[in-house]
């Protein structure tokens, strides 16, 4: 046995005898799981387990999983960097995962902050619109990875979370003055989506996902993002670059063109409601292509582009004879909260319900226990 096995094995002997007990049996209502890395091969953890306090302690592939570790001074650490609650090692496929288990506060702690950014005193209701949306989201999305044992990642797939040194006196303070509050619609919390920058409407949930569109998810006109740098910009190609590049990124969407087919022309239609592109129906010399809107950004996106997608699909496509003009507005899907939005409403004075009733329409802020 290497060492690593060793000292592995050992680790479990002592799980064994502490039988986890911080998984409590009805973790829906208190904890959440959130895989913070991800099929790694090796991770250095300081934390308890046991009676033993092991410090920036080496886990390879090697041990017996999964190995548990609770908090000393208040937090665990992963690689240097410190987070509340306990951790879960798991090993996935071969790989091994790192499963923060914390109370919902203490991991909104860690969420706004990176979510929202930097705020002044003046915007710390948008700070609280964010954590009750934050909030919502995460509950929303409980158990959704079960098969894997985790419930959320902690990056933009579901919530940016990253643990103590994220975290900001004043976006604590958003946390513990909305703890516990989740928006409802119909009894059940709601699909919290939220976004950078709408420019000037914010966008159906159809407009960016396949599938109908909740009435709270629904286009609303947003005044409040005009000072964003990402409310309007452009991007200019010419036509053999802007056709050849659609060419490249059809694979990525599934559409295969055939040896010799051409692409002749495109046509577009818009949500009337929201502006976005509803559908972009591509013609070549062989057939006809009708790209949904949710493949828009993926389809105009540049290697370039944060993710490889565009900034967003609220776009107008100009073209001229020799170059093509993509004027766009918006940064993110756009459904939702908007973000430069709610911190501008707020330095207008707007109460962290009004912002939130603004952007999710017909819903009601519940307290939960
Ligand atoms: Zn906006």
């Amino acid at each position: 046995m290497t060492r690593a096995g060793f000292l592995n094995a050992a680790l479990i002997a002592a799980v064994c005898l502490n039988c986890m007990p911080y998984v409590s049996k009805d973790r829906r209502g208190k904890l959440v799981k959130v895989a913070i890395e991800c099929g790694v091969d090796q991770v250095n953890i300081s934390g308890v387990n046991g009676n033993k306090y092991y410090n920036n302690h080496r886990i390879t592939q090697a041990g017996n999983f999964p190995m548990h570790f609770g908090p000393r001074d208040g937090k665990v650490t992963v690689n240097g960097h410190d987070y509340r609650g306990n951790l879960e090692v798991r090993k996935i496929d071969g790989t091994l995962w790192v499963i923060n288990v914390l109370d919902f506060e203490s991991y909104l702690k860690g969420v706004v902050p990176c979510e929202i950014g930097g705020i002044s005193e003046r915007q710390l209701e948008a700070a609280k619109a964010q954590a009750v949306a934050a909030r919502t989201y995460a509950r929303a999305h409980i158990g959704q990875y079960a098969e894997l044992g985790f419930d959320l990642y902690a990056t933009v797939q579901d919530q940016v979370y990253k643990g103590i040194p994220c975290e900001r006196i004043l976006t604590n303070k958003a946390v513990e003055s909305t703890a516990g509050e989740v928006l409802f619609y119909r009894n059940q919390p709601i699909e919290a989506k939220y976004h950078s920058t709408c420019g000037g409407r914010t966008a159906d949930f159809s407009d960016a996902w396949s599938g109908t569109s909740p009435t709270y998810l629904r286009s609303v006109i947003c005044r409040y993002c005009t000072e964003s740098p990402h409310y309007e910009w452009q991007k200019t190609m010419t036509r053999d670059n802007f056709f050849g590049h659609i060419r490249n990124r059809l694979n990525r969407i599934n559409i295969i063109l055939e040896r010799g087919e051409l692409i002749h022309s495109f046509r577009i239609t818009r949500n009337k409601r929201s502006h976005r592109i509803k559908e972009l129906i591509l013609k070549t010399n062989k057939s006809e292509y009708k790209i949904p809107n949710y493949r828009i950004r993926t389809l105009f996106g540049e290697p370039g582009d944060p993710g490889g997608l565009l900034k967003s699909n609220y776009v107008y496509v100009n073209m001229k004879s020799d170059e093509v003009v993509i004027r766009g507005r918006g940064f993110g899907h756009g459904v939702g909260m908007c973000q430069f939005g709610a911190l501008e409403m707020a330095n207008k004075g707007k109460n962290y319900r009004h912002i939130l009733y603004h952007y999710y329409r017909g819903t009601r802020i519940r307290k939960l226990r």
